[in-house]
């Protein structure tokens, strides 16, 4: 029988902050840097030891497509970019304006694979580290949310578990970027898991690294996906499905965890033995977090639908622009999932999807935004969850030097810091859009 305890304690304060960013990953540490950088105090919180997310103690990469859908022109520009040119300075990428797609750097995918960034997981710690620090950040790292209290609709502060035990940090604004909606969801955001209708998420994956591979003898793509790094021979691959992995669940992650380094092994194995090029290759890493493609959605403003990614529709609140499809890997063991739908040349994000419902000085950015579950399936990826962080933390600089609450900031003037950082927000009534391909690929 299910036993539940209360329990009731002092806890200190690590400190106050205009802006609470609760999670380090490519959202998050953009959105704890654009507040920074628009002058707001900032504290970001990370329960691993690096910022990054899934592109660092996950593994993943490359970056996907920056790009339309048909690779003629960037779509996503602003902290991305600037991520992308110092970890190039830094030899940790390689640059997507050159990045052709079919190639081992793409696994040998044509369809939206494109201009994506090949990237080095441990170098990208580094430049994180880097801007972050510069930007004036302080960053929290073994440093868990677990908590918040609430008052009139909002939040006072968070609790988290830190090496020294449970403390409070306090904030006027707080920005949730944990990839499951943590916060949101303590804080009584409405939520879901994974698909609207039948609640399961997509499969989830754990990322391996290989070395030692013969680059030149890898030219198809084999049974797996395997995607080069910028180091000769180095190769990131992104193998089989874990099922039915809810990432609010303890248990559920343990199995999941576990099955996961399982079929890496497998994997490996099966790549050895039937892949060209890599019958010498080495394990070298597997990923220390388990890859969730899917947790949960909040409920906000506005509900970005699969017919707004399709038709490109317009949003006067528009701040991220992106290309790429709904990527939706199978839910169920019965197939294997990819792109369940295209998306319009381009499209557009408005800003009522980064504010939730039930919470007034909260921001949500990263793949958590609200969404039908499939809409979701093109922007989770890292470069849109960049320029969601851009666009939060901004606004959140906003709300703190006005005083108001981050959904009602100017949208006029959101979206002019933004275009003046480097972002890239296309208006659909004046800016070209290839309407000859929309025909929608399956
Ligand atoms: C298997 C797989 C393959 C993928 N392939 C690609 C790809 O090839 N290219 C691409 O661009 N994208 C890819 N993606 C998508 C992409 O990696 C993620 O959707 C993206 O990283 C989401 O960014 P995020 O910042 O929202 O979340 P995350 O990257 O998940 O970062 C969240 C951060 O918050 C921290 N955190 C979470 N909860 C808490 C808490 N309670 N307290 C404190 N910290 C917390 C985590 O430790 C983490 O650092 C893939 C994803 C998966 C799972």
């Amino acid at each position: 029988m299910e036993k539940n305890f209360v329990y009731s304690t002092q806890l200190e304060s690590l400190g106050a902050y205009d802006v609470v960013v609760v999670g380090g990953g490519p959202a998050g540490v953009c959105a704890a840097v654009a507040a920074a950088r628009g002058g707001a105090k900032v504290a970001l919180v990370e329960k691993t030891a690096m910022l990054g997310g899934m592109a660092t103690s996950g593994l993943v990469g490359p970056f996907m497509t920056c790009y339309n859908r048909e690779g003629e022109y960037p779509v996503v520009g602003g902290l991305f970019r600037e991520i992308v040119e110092r970890l190039i300075r830094a030899n940790g990428a390689l640059c997507p304006d050159e990045m052709a797609g079919k190639t081992r750097y793409t696994s040998y995918i044509g369809k939206y694979h494109s201009n994506t960034t090949p990237i080095d997981s441990a170098l990208l710690q580094v430049v994180l580290d880097e801007m972050v620090l510069e930007s004036g950040v302080e960053v929290f790292f073994y440093t868990q949310f677990v908590d918040c209290k609430t008052e009139n609709s909002s939040i006072q502060q968070i609790i988290v578990a830190t090496p020294g035990g449970l403390s409070v940090i306090e904030g006027k604004y707080f920005i949730d970027c944990s990839s499951n909606a943590d916060l949101a969801f303590k804080a009584g955001v409405p939520t879901w898991l994974g698909d609207e209708e039948s609640g399961v998420p997509q499969a989830a994956t754990l990322f391996f690294e290989l070395t030692n591979v013969d680059d030149e003898k890898y030219l198809q793509r084999g049974g797996h996906k395997a995607y080069r790094t910028p180091e000769k021979g180095r190769y990131k691959v992104n193998d089989k499905h874990v099922m039915n992995v809810n990432p609010a669940d303890v248990r559920s992650m343990t199995r999941g965890h576990i099955e996961g380094r399982k079929f890496a092994i497998e994997s490996f194995v099966d790549m050895k033995a039937t892949m060209p090029g890599f019958e010498n290759a080495s394990l070298t890493q597997i990923a220390s977090v388990l890859g969730i493609r899917e947790g949960r959605h909040i409920q906000g403003k506005y509900m970005l639908t699969v017919d707004d990614v399709c038709n490109s529709t317009y949003f006067e609140d528009a701040v991220v622009t992106f290309g790429y499809g709904m990527d939706v890997h199978s839910r169920d063991a019965s197939s294997r999932g990819g792109f369940s739908k295209g998306s319009a040349d381009w499209y557009t994000i408005p800003f009522r999807c980064l504010v939730p419902l039930n919470c007034d000085n909260l921001l949500v950015a990263g793949k958590t935004i609200s969404a039908q579950s499939q809409a979701a399936g093109s922007f989770r990826v890292m470069p849109a969850c960049m320029a969601l962080g851009q666009a939060a933390g901004t606004a959140m600089a906003m709300a703190t030097k006005e005083n108001c609450k981050p959904g009602d900031v100017s949208i006029k003037d959101l979206q002019a810091t933004l275009v003046k950082n480097g972002a890239i927000i296309k208006d659909s009534r004046v800016d070209p859009l290839n309407r000859s391909a929309y025909t929608l690929t399956t």
